[in-house]
């Protein structure tokens, strides 16, 4: 094992040479540095004469961050690769191979899934994934179900808590989630043309109040093994199939913290349709699309998720009559604000969103815009009310 450097292609190409399941024979590998380089370096590495290949990602020990440099421990390689392993094992076929790992160079070698697309690409231009909610409820409901104390021994669980403790990525989600978007932050991002609405938000007292709730959720509630940054850029799609990568922030928090991630960025994604439908019946159509995947999301979750309960649950006093309605009702509470939360921070913390950045037209942009903020926003006000997930399709059209 050598010491942690980060790696060069040649160095990568020897590491993927040693993966005899994937190159069985020794032509030529050749590799291509595919990752945007901001916090991680990911090389696709090939073999012209079989057409195999897979993907190295290494971690590197800094994020670059609004010009300066922000130190990031490589441990969050191995929380990566072990939740990869984790997460494939609890929901078979939703997360890619992992074919080995070195926590030393901070490294996965894993499936390569460019025959798939990255979600957010896939809607931006347009792309029809009829299976993502029941794939994606699946990975959920298999995930937070078998990783909390209502699907596995309480004391086994407790020591999986202690190899999940990620204290460098959680500060980034505590920083840029539900921190710097609700003052005058330097790290944030605002178009002039919609400072007015950020400003509006951070003198809104009664919307501070429910962010402040939401953050002390995800400080202090060690519900089940979360993903950690379950956005649509962390999901490959096909029409037919659905794999999560890039479970770096993974770590023992609210359960609705993924489940609202993955409804806060089709909600960012509804908002940008201001300019990626063609026109206002295409527009109309699409955005009732996403929502009935959002509401199939919410369900098929649910559904599961009792199921589960019901035929695997490991503990007697959490049969007590009422007792799981009262926490799917809560789940759904905490999904409805993190969503807000996860929609909010898009539009003018550090890191946008294709969706909506990549919107040419000033002005669309600003509607598209103010729509998530409105929606974002809305959430958050409404997550401890809310009854349904109706509460969410509500204000998702009552924003337009
Ligand atoms: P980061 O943590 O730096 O965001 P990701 O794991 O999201 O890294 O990967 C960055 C990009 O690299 C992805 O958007 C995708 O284009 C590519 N990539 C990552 N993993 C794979 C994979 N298993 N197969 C194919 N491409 C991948
Ligand atoms: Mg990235
Ligand atoms: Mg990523
Ligand atoms: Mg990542």
């Amino acid at each position: 094992m050598s010491s942690y450097h980060p790696l060069s292609e040649a160095e990568a190409i020897e590491i993927a040479r040693s993966i005899r399941e994937v190159f069985p024979t020794g032509e030529e590998l050749v590799s291509r540095e595919i990752g945007d380089g901001n916090l991680n370096l990911v090389f696709h590495i090939a073999q012209p004469a079989t057409g195999r290949s897979l993907i190295v990602k290494q971690a590197l020990p800094y994020a670059k961050v609004v010009g300066e440099s922000w130190p990031l421990s490589l441990d969050r390689a191995r929380i990566e690769s072990e939740a990869l392993i984790k997460q494939g094992e609890l929901a078979p076929g939703l997360a890619p191979r992992v074919y080995k790992a070195d926590h030393e160079l901070a490294l996965t070698v894993m499936e390569d899934l460019s025959d798939h697309v990255i979600m957010r690409r896939g809607l931006i231009e347009g792309g029809h994934y009829p299976k993502f909610a029941g794939h994606i409820s699946e990975f959920l409901a298999r995930t937070l179900f078998f990783t909390s104390d209502l699907g596995m021994n309480q004391q086994d669980k407790k020591r999986l808590v202690q190899s999940y403790i990620n204290p460098d990525l959680c500060k980034i989600t505590e920083d840029l989630i539900f921190d710097h978007p609700y003052y005058d932050a330097e790290t944030n991002n605002i178009e002039d043309s919609i400072r007015d609405a950020a400003e509006a938000i951070w003198r809104d007292e009664a919307l501070l109040f429910e962010v402040a709730h939401l953050r002390e959720k995800f400080l202090t509630r060690a519900q089940a093994l979360l993903h950690g940054d379950l956005h649509t850029g962390s999901i490959f799609v096909t029409p037919e199939s659905t794999k999560v990568i890039d479970p770096e922030f993974a770590y023992f928090g609210p359960m609705g913290f993924d489940v609202g991630a993955v409804i806060g960025n089709l909600l960012l994604n509804f908002a940008g349709q201001e300019h990626w439908s063609a026109d206002d019946v295409s527009r109309r159509d699409r955005r009732s699309e996403l929502l009935a995947t959002i509401r199939d999301v919410w369900t098929l979750f649910e559904g599961k998720f009792r199921r589960l309960w019901d035929e695997h649950g490991v503990d007697r006093v959490a049969r007590a009559a009422g007792y799981q309605d009262d926490y799917m009702l809560r789940l759904l509470r905490d999904t409805i604000g993190f969503a807000g939360a996860k929609t909010v921070r898009r539009v003018y913390g550090l890191a946008h969103v294709a969706d909506l950045d990549t919107i040419p037209d000033a002005a669309a942009r600003e509607r598209a815009q103010r729509l998530a903020l409105a929606i974002g926003t809305g959430l958050i006000r409404r997550n401890r009310q809310a009854e349904s997930i109706e509460d969410v399709i509500l204000i998702a059209e009552g924003a337009l």
